[in-house]
């Protein structure tokens, strides 16, 4: 048997007719940037994450960039990130002369650990970005009180965990503002790049949209400077096709996740594999990736693909060991938790459409490697 990772073609024939067509109505527009598909998409994103406002702009790393800038994070600021999450969390801060600080992460949620956020405070710090890894929410509650306490503003990364649930609400709505990605391997993906920024505040998110537009309310005419950042026609177009199936989609994420569980039970492997475990009561995982633990990993990996399973490690190294982040003087064995679990995770397949045939030989494969 041969199961990729992800493969999205299968996605694709389910929804090629409506595709098309929707991609055609937008070549024959005229309009290719922008324009009444975005605006159509910003309104229903909004709707489907209940939040008052959503801005599209050209990627998840934009969304996050855009959202600090117009919280006016400057050179200088520190801003409190976890250490394990994707580059962009990390990258955005620096690229606007800021300081990313490094915080280790729950060993159960594989979140930022909001206990430790406070160590990292100084008279520097101005904001937090809590990334909801893996589809399940950081723990809000904790790190938006900190936020309070200490006047810090919050952006979450909601990049991979669109519609998930923190105690019955939605991420996107406790934070100042939050980035979303359509890159085409989430779990609303264009074909192609794209991203949005979710908000309560209005000013906020007519800020947003000057800065995705060059910092100009209209044209040639700028107040502040800007980016070109903007979600084009096309790519508005197929996310508001695959939107429709959104729900659908993310119940059949959490179907694998639970087949999965149980099948890890039923082979005694639950010993000897950390199952991705809920962190909080009242919250919703929308497993962006199955991610397990094992101290063999590597070994397993290799044994897997052998067997034409392909599976993946997010991420093999924390950020406060990249060599790009090696002025900020970081030492190994500092983020302990997060150095640690970076060499034993292993993300499993999770397409919405695999069959329970298909996640029995996946586990049957770690039955027969470990016992
Ligand atoms: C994908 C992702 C991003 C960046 O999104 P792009 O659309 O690829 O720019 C940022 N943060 C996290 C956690 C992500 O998974």
């Amino acid at each position: 048997m041969k199961i990729p990772l992800l493969d999205l073609r299968g996605q694709y024939q389910q929804i090629k007719g409506e595709i098309k067509a929707a991609v055609n109505s937008v070549l024959e527009s005229g309009q290719y940037i922008l324009g009444e598909q975005v605006e159509k998409l910003e309104k229903e994103i909004a709707s489907y994450c209940g939040v008052d406002y959503a801005v599209g702009v050209a990627s998840g790393t934009d969304a996050l960039l855009l959202s600090l800038k117009a919280l006016e994070i400057k050179p200088g600021d520190e801003v409190i990130l976890p250490t394990f999450t994707f580059f962009a969390t990390a990258g955005v801060i620096s690229h606007l002369g800021a300081i990313p600080a490094f915080v280790d992460i729950d060993p159960i949620s594989y979140n930022i650990a909001p206990e430790k956020i406070k160590e990292k405070i100084t008279d520097q710090t101005r904001a937090i970005i809590p990334v909801h890894l893996f589809g399940q929410p950081a723990e809000m509650d904790k790190i938006m009180e900190t936020a309070a306490d200490y006047n810090l503003k919050v952006v979450e990364d909601a990049c991979q965990a669109i519609g998930a649930k923190y105690q019955g609400i939605q991420v996107g709505n406790f934070g100042n503002a939050a980035a979303l990605s359509f890159f085409p391997s989430k779990n609303l993906g264009a074909y192609g790049d794209g991203g949005m920024v979710l908000t309560n505040d209005k000013l906020l998110a007519e800020k947003i949209k000057r800065l995705r537009l060059h910092g100009g309310e209209r044209k040639y005419y700028h107040q502040e400077i800007g980016y070109n950042s903007r979600l084009d026609a096309i790519q508005a177009a197929i996310l508001r096709v695959k939107l429709e199936y959104l729900t659908e989609w993310t119940d059949n994420r959490q179907r694998v996740a639970v087949t999965y569980n149980s099948a890890f039970k039923e082979n005694k492997l639950d010993g000897m594999v950390s199952l991705p475990a809920k962190k909080i009561r009242d919250s919703t995982h929308v497993f962006h990736q199955y991610v397990i633990r094992t101290g063999d990993r590597d070994r397993l990996k290799l044994f897997l693909e052998k067997n034409g399973v392909s599976t993946g490690i997010y991420y093999p190294l924390p950020l406060h060991l990249q060599k790009c982040f090696k002025g900020l003087g970081y030492q190994e064995g500092e983020l302990p938790v997060a150095e640690k679990i970076c060499k034993q995770v292993l993300a499993l397949p999770i397409d919405p459409g695999l069959n329970d045939e298909e996640i029995s030989y996946i586990v049957k494969l770690f039955a027969s490697k470990m016992r």
